[in-house]
């Protein structure tokens, strides 16, 4: 009911944000709110002031009675104008609060979304969006807007129906005119609104754009390849190009507006003209007198200023809701929490069983699966490698694995059980993984290889896992040891980790965790021979008593294994142990021979005897 077209309605919004700030910063809701009375008194005595002026002019009153009653009037609207702004002076403190609290939720949802919805490019634009909605733009924070305007409306209702009932008292045909105005300036605005947000969904890819080129040439990672490689010039132009489209729909929106601003006053002229003619042709045949003419000529700017504002509020309303929308579809992403309900307490005292039946995995928008049909059990206490060329899918495999993705077929079962039934945080911690591509580095040493910050966890545990996973030179080196911080970015002191260095601070997070399935993706890849060495040494200790899985380009790592899984496009076309694999003279067969090549002494020197 609160969503029409996919998206929630203006009345489900204004509810919505009422409900955040209630629940939020309650002050926020009380501090807009309670001006809405006052002003309406502010606004009555301003248009019923020259009216009690004159009656008292024609009733022939003292100076000094006119004098004492405006005193004593003024006094009391001086007193309601003075708690009028104390409260729009309190009310800034109040909405900041209430925007930070709303921005901590956002950030939340960035990260407890499920995986494979936050990896997709339009939730990325949704983010861009949503997150603009707590940000000043365009002379907007739709965020705090949505309550103020909506709160503002409730006030033009009231001014609305105080003023109507003055008008339609002496005259209702005055009200026709009085409403024909503001109605043609709505149609306009809401015209604009919608060209507006279209165009702001269009701009979204370039603004992304944009922002990453920004955020790439500042990187320091990048700024080695970018000088030698010459993609200075690619940045500049790229920027350029974009910077120009974005410049463009700024110009085009800037004109838009200006034809809305400029039929606003046209409708204006057209609405004012046409009442005071009216009001002045009744005064002239005597129908009205001199209170009620200026009482009347008050009411009727108050009255048409009440319906053109509730007009113009509910196009902005419209086009506030509309960027609202965005909001909260990013807050109401799927969480990590989500899934399933049963415990996973069992599951993680013994290695556990993990079983492929019949698992395929498409991506969005894909032409064909990436994997097709994989079925395969990872057994109790078993090391099996996956080994395979590049884009054949042994990534995604580890996602799936990881609970990161879902089948779009088939099932992945724990010990038989499908893994949607346990909630995904609780799944999590059956895996301790080491992917690739892993460059967080928060915190300090010791902080990232137990994953917690402050000081509740086994500082001597987080430093044999660090020197297991070969940081003890490092460590020794560093006057602060395993307290060291890693983030450069926010702190100082913090110190620059190599690839190799991460690469091991991730392993030893890994032992840290102690699960009881290890998933190592390309662990040693960025290792010097040592380093590596090292590993394949300690690989039987750190998956002891675990199921574990791991995948290496070095196929004569694999020999650690128990078993060997070969996969090609997406399907396992060869399984056994290293001899059996060899034996069989398939391409896993193939694939070592290239590689152990280079390291005999007899094909070398054919080599270099040509
Ligand atoms: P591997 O780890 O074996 O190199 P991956 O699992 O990373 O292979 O990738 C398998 C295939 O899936 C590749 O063709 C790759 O381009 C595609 N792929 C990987 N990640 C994504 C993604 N997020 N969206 C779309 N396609 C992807």
């Amino acid at each position: 009911m609160e969503k029409k077209n996919g998206r929630y309605s203006v009345a489900g919004n204004c509810l919505w944000i009422f409900r955040q700030q209630f629940r939020l910063a309650p002050g926020s809701f009380w501090m807009m709110a309670l001006p809405v009375p006052l002003n309406i008194i502010i606004k009555y005595w301003q248009v019923y002031l020259p009216a009690f002026v004159v009656t008292m002019a024609v009733d022939n009153s003292s100076f000094a009675q006119v004098a004492g009653r405006l005193t004593v009037y003024s006094l009391g609207i001086l007193a309601v104008a003075l708690a009028n702004n104390v409260m729009t002076r309190c009310v800034e403190g109040e909405k900041n609060l209430f925007r930070g609290k709303v921005e901590s939720l956002l950030h939340r949802s960035s990260v407890t979304t499920f995986y494979q919805i936050f990896e997709k490019k339009e939730v990325r634009e949704l983010y861009q969006r949503a997150h603009e909605t707590t940000e000043m733009w365009d002379g907007m924070q739709p965020l705090t807007d949505l309550p103020k305007k909506s709160l503002l409306l409730v006030q033009d209702i009231l001014c609305y129906i105080l003023f109507g009932g003055m008008i339609a008292g002496v005259s209702p045909w005055l009200l026709l005119p009085v409403m024909a105005g503001p109605a043609l300036h709505l149609i306009f605005t809401r015209r604009y609104n919608r060209w507006h947000q279209k165009m702001r969904e269009q701009c979204a890819d370039p603004r992304q754009k944009l922002e990453y080129v920004m955020m790439k040439s500042g990187d320091f990672t990048a700024a080695k390849d970018i000088r030698i490689y010459s993609m200075a010039d690619w940045f500049v132009h790229t920027f350029h190009t974009l910077r120009k489209e974005l410049d463009a729909w700024e110009l085009r929106a800037a004109d838009r507006r200006f034809h809305a601003d400029f039929v606003a006053v046209g409708c204006n002229l057209l609405r004012d003209g046409a009442a005071y003619a009216v009001l002045i042709a009744m005064a002239l045949r005597g129908a009205l007198s001199v209170e009620q003419f200026v009482l009347c000529f008050g009411a009727v700017g108050s009255f048409a200023a009440a319906f053109g504002s509730i007009l113009k509020g509910l196009g902005e309303l419209h086009g506030v809701s509309l960027k609202i929308c965005d909001l909260r579809e990013y807050m109401e992403l799927p969480e990590a929490e989500d899934a399933g309900t049963a415990s996973i307490e069992e599951h993680l005292r013994t290695a556990p069983e993990v079983t492929f039946e019949n698992v395929s995995f498409r991506y969005e928008n894909a032409a064909e699966d990436t994997l097709r049909g994989l079925s395969f059990t990872l057994r109790a206490g078993e090391s099996v490698a996956l080994v395979g060329l590049n884009g054949s899918g042994k990534t995604t495999l580890v996602k799936l694995l990881c609970g990161l993705y879902r089948p779009s077929q088939g099932r992945i079962l724990l010990n038989g059980i499908p893994i949607e039934s346990f909630p995904r945080r609780e799944y999590y911690r059956l895996i301790a993984p080491v992917f690739q591509d892993s460059r967080t580095a928060f915190f300090s040493l010791a902080e990232m290889t137990a994953g917690q910050i402050g000081s509740g966890f086994d500082e001597a545990r987080a430093e044999a896992c660090m020197r297991t996973a070969g940081l003890g030179d490092k460590l020794d080196s560093l006057p602060q040891g395993i307290h060291t911080r890693t983030d450069r970015q926010m702190t100082e002191e913090g110190i620059e980790l190599s690839g190799g260095e991460m690469q091991k601070l991730m392993l030893a997070r890994a032992l840290y965790k102690d699960a009881p399935m290890l998933v190592l993706d390309e662990p040693t890849a960025a290792l010097d021979p040592l380093a590596e060495n090292a590993v394949y040494q300690q690989y039987r200790d750190m998956t002891r008593g675990k199921t574990s899985l791991f995948i290496s380009h070095r196929l004569a790592s694999t020999r650690f294994c128990d078993r060997i899984f070969y996969l090609e496009n997406g399907r396992i076309t060869e399984e056994g142990s290293h001899e059996e694999l060899i034996e069989k003279g398939g391409e896993y067969a193939r694939l070592f021979e290239l590689q152990s090549c280079w390291y005999r002494e007899d094909y070398r020197k054919d080599g270099e005897n040509g």
